[in-house]
């Protein structure tokens, strides 16, 4: 048996060895006349396949990798951090064996350096380049293999001199999650044939692999730094502030291939023209690479250094050469293109000799980018003001968790962040002692700060790669506000960590226990309560409660779990709430009595405060629904509340059983003719919200809902389905004159001009909505990169909880055409529909998990579509 086995397996191993006509030995990933030492393993004496031949698995990379750092002693490995599925993430650091044994000393000299304290020859280069961001791409990561095998092993003048004058850090498929099901999808698919048709199965995933667990693109995370692969990665960075930092990456298969500077006029205005110089100068050593391989390439296009997430253009804030490297995907085998066969092979081989060109273009200028580095924090140093503006004040009222998890995040950014010891008004709003902070802009960083706290409306151009508009103490929701001259200096306390509070342990009740429902973390602890099978209800008025603490103000929609008809035992009431107060940090109170101080809002006063339900969420995802909206959406409850959520592919709702679920969410789509539901699951849905279920629906789904909804109202109301949307489509489409002679050459541009890619506008909350409860005041900066608008719903005056201002945009870039369409316009629509409740969000709430000011919309929007009321009045003609 086991003889017959082992020739099947031989048998295999032979064909697959006949068969590899993409593969490439070692020899061809190496250089030229250099000569390398044969006692090192290469990756096919370790593997057993050449790259190119199949997939490299992360269980062949890793190991190989870490071996080649065992055996050098100019390569060292360090686990920096581990991805949700608990991956490690890596960093591998290349200099001479002397540099490494002196390693801490040269990191504190370079540090010392670029604040003008040292001299600039003092400490070797650091040159930071970063591999396998998106787990699709596979040149983008495996090119580490040669490029660590190269310096394990060639000798020579010109890598002995790099070794020397620069440390080497290299991120090391920075995104395992998203390349471990890579390979797990293009094995699946893997053809002794090597089919290079790009429409094969195993040339077609693409946004999965690319994004981390929860679908998040990791290549927008520099700035918002939720997702663990950043967290780990950019600690590291700034532990470092290396000089240049590469970024590896793949694009279309057709495109020849593209290196950085990016587009002139849309560049950060907080980033300094000498970048691009400097980058230009790197770039002659690739072009000289490619002209040797008579290699089409191009630059200074397409992509561009606005959005300071990206990490090309993050570096570029932070003193750093920010360098974008991006091949025409082979797709982790070989493809047919337009421009002819490219394979996988010859992308690593590009990309590994890149990585080279940069390291070397590097040290020829290492005069001038030392001194880029040292003027760019000298110029920092200098900005101590700007017109008369000397630091930034906030706080998050009710809520000192979000404020917490901001300052958390500008720690992670190496911006210090201060607390109050003292009150300090400022434009007539008294920033606590305590609760409130302090950023100066007199410090190292703090272009950073401007980059984070400062509205941007102004533009060169308005074609983005990205969002135009992140100012993050909007996303935040906080108040905030400039600071002049020295109107905090006698205020300015220690400096803060923004670490987690867990509340105070809670008495114990001999009635029941109230909290509010400010905290973020209050629909976590909900939760709890609610799958513990506890009874709970909410408040629908503003009340006050007698505890063991004496008397508690509590806002709209706190909860109340009284002990009245509980199943539970009281001691095990008391351990949740414990467990409330220390892990999710709301503060918990222990009442005394029913009876409040508040007329008429005692606690069992059933339409004051009324019973929750347990909330069983779908989210609906593919079938052309947005990754990234459900993944947020996914993140926002399973990671952040703990809650679970159940995950149905878009083509599959129509066999669940809907008694089962409470809600569906359904987000947004990549193509907005993707965002709809088949009639049959349209009437399903639709008769299931009737008898009780909720529907969220964000962007192109509200869309889509909002007309499906008002299809079904005509068909009821016995109007010929659609046709007053017909009727109005054609009316608005209608021209109503002809169109402008316009230039050819300027269509680009004039193309995105009414295009939204991601701005900050500001809206009204009524807070008195149940998706309004928690919020500290009317005032919300909400996120949107959709150019339509809701419509008003002509019979209910209490279905917009959010409407746009009217002169809305806050930050980033809307043309005028835009605004004014969008301003008085609702953001949010939530209404009954017989016994459910349909809530139509124009925008994602929770876009990038980076809006703790919206993602409370959301919380409410699951937990409160019980508390949505219909009205009984008559309002047609108000
Ligand atoms: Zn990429």
């Amino acid at each position: 048996m086991l003889r017959r086995a082992f020739t099947a397996l031989s048998a295999l191993s032979l064909c697959i060895a006949a068969a590899p006509a993409f593969a490439e030995t070692a020899e061809y990933f190496q250089v030229e006349g250099v000569t390398y030492d044969a006692s090192v393993p290469t990756f096919e004496d370790h593997a057993g396949y050449e790259i190119g031949d199949r997939p490299v698995r992360y269980g062949d990379m890793i190991p190989y990798l870490r071996d080649l750092a065992e055996r050098s002693d100019r390569i060292s490995v360090e686990t920096i951090g581990y991805s949700h599925e608990l991956r490690p993430i890596l960093t591998f650091t290349v200099t001479s064996p002397e540099n490494h044994a002196n390693l801490e000393n040269i990191r504190a000299t370079h540090l010392e350096r670029l604040a003008g304290r040292a001299a600039p020859d003092a400490a070797p280069m650091v040159l930071w380049i970063n591999f396998g961001v998106h787990g699709a791409e596979t040149s983008s990561m495996d090119a580490a293999i040669p490029l660590l095998y190269h310096y394990a092993s060639a000798s020579g003048a010109e890598v002995e001199a790099q070794l020397d004058n620069a440390v080497m850090i290299f991120t090391v498929v920075y995104n395992p999650d998203g390349h471990a099901r890579r390979i797990d999808h293009t094995e699946t698919f893997w053809s002794y044939g090597e089919n290079t048709d790009l429409n094969d199965a195993a040339h077609t995933m693409w946004i999965e692999a690319r994004t981390n667990h929860y679908w998040f693109d990791l290549n927008r995370q520099w700035l918002l730094l939720t997702q663990p692969e950043a967290k780990a990665w950019i600690a590291k960075w700034h532990e470092w502030k290396p000089m240049v930092s590469a970024d590896y990456h793949e694009m279309g298969s057709a495109s020849p291939y593209y290196f950085h500077p990016g587009e002139e006029l849309r560049r950060n205005p907080l980033i300094p023209e000498r970048a691009r110089e400097l980058t230009k100068g790197i770039g002659e050593r690739h072009a000289a690479y490619l002209d040797s391989q008579a290699h089409l390439y191009w630059t200074e296009g397409g992509f561009d250094n606005f959005y300071i997430g990206k990490g090309s253009t993050y570096p570029q804030i932070n003193g750093s050469l920010g360098i974008l490297f991006e091949a025409g995907a082979a797709r982790g085998g070989a493809v047919e293109t337009e421009r002819g066969l490219v394979t996988t092979a010859e992308n690593v081989r590009t990309q590994f000799r890149t990585a080279l060109t940069t390291i070397q273009g590097s040290l020829d200028l290492r005069t001038e980018i030392t001194a880029y580095q040292r003027d760019f924090f000298a110029e920092n140093a200098r900005q101590t003001e700007r017109g008369g503006q000397t630091g930034w004040v906030f706080t998050a009222e009710g809520d000192p968790e979000r404020a917490a998890r901001f300052v958390r995040l500008l720690n992670m950014h190496d911006i210090e962040v201060s607390t109050l010891s003292a009150n300090v008004t400022v434009d007539d709003r008294t920033y606590p002692a305590g609760s409130s902070f302090y950023v100066s802009m007199d410090q190292t960083n703090n272009r950073m700060v401007r980059g984070i706290f400062e509205r941007f409306t102004e533009f060169d151009e308005n074609v983005f790669y990205d969002v135009s508009g992140w100012t993050l103490p909007l996303a935040y929701d906080l108040d905030y506000a400039a600071v002049r001259g020295n109107a905090v200096r006698n205020a300015i306390g220690a400096a803060a960590e923004g670490a987690f509070q867990s509340a105070p342990v809670p008495d114990r009740a001999s009635y029941g226990y109230v909290f509010d429902w400010s905290h973020s973390f209050a629909p976590r602890a909900l939760n709890r309560l609610l799958s513990a099978d506890l009874m709970v209800r909410a408040t629908m008025e503003e009340t006050a409660v007698r505890t063991t603490s004496g008397t508690v103000e509590l806002g709209r929609g706190s909860i109340f779990v009284p002990f009245d008809r509980q199943e539970t035992p009281r001691e095990q009431i008391h351990a949740i709430m414990e467990t409330i107060a220390a892990e999710d940090g709301v503060p918990v109170f222990a009442a005394t009595s029913g009876l409040t101080p508040v007329t008429g809002r005692d606690l069992g006063a059933s339409s004051i405060v009324r019973i929750l339900e347990e909330p069983r969420v779908v989210l609906a995802y593919d079938g052309g629904l947005s990754r990234y909206d459900v993944g947020e959406v996914w993140w926002t409850l399973d990671y952040r509340h703990r809650m679970p959520v159940t995950l149905v592919e878009k083509s599959r709702l129509g066999s669940l059983d809907w008694t089962d679920y409470t809600h569906l969410v359904l987000v947004g789509s990549l193509d907005p003719q993707d965002a709809v539901l088949d009639e049959e699951l349209t009437g399903s849905v639709l008769t299931w919200v009737e008898a009780g279920g909720t529907l969220i629906a964000t962007r192109d789904a509200a869309l889509w809902a909002q007309g499906a909804i008002q299809a079904r109202k005509d068909a009821e109301a016995g109007e010929e389905p659609g046709a007053k949307d017909v009727a109005e489509t054609a009316e608005a489409e209608a021209p109503e004159s002809e169109a402008e002679r316009l230039n050819f050459g300027d269509m680009g541009v004039r193309d995105a001009e009414h295009v939204i890619g991601g701005a900050i506008f500001a809206a009204d909350l009524d807070t008195t909505h149940p998706l309004g409860f928690g919020y500290a005041d009317r005032d919300l900066p909400v996120h949107r990169n959709v150019s339509f608008t809701l419509e008003r719903p002509l019979d209910n005056p209490y279905a917009i909880p959010v409407q746009y201002s009217d002169n809305p945009l806050l930050t980033g870039y809307a043309s005028e055409r835009r605004q004014d369409e969008i301003g008085g316009s609702p953001s949010v629509v939530a209404q009954r529909m017989k016994a459910g409740a349909v809530i139509l969000m124009a925008d994602n709430p929770v876009f990038r998990g980076t809006y703790p000011g919206t993602e409370k919309l959301l919380m409410n929007a699951i937990f409160f579509s019980g508390l949505i009321d219909q009205p009984q009045g008559d309002y047609s003609d108000d």
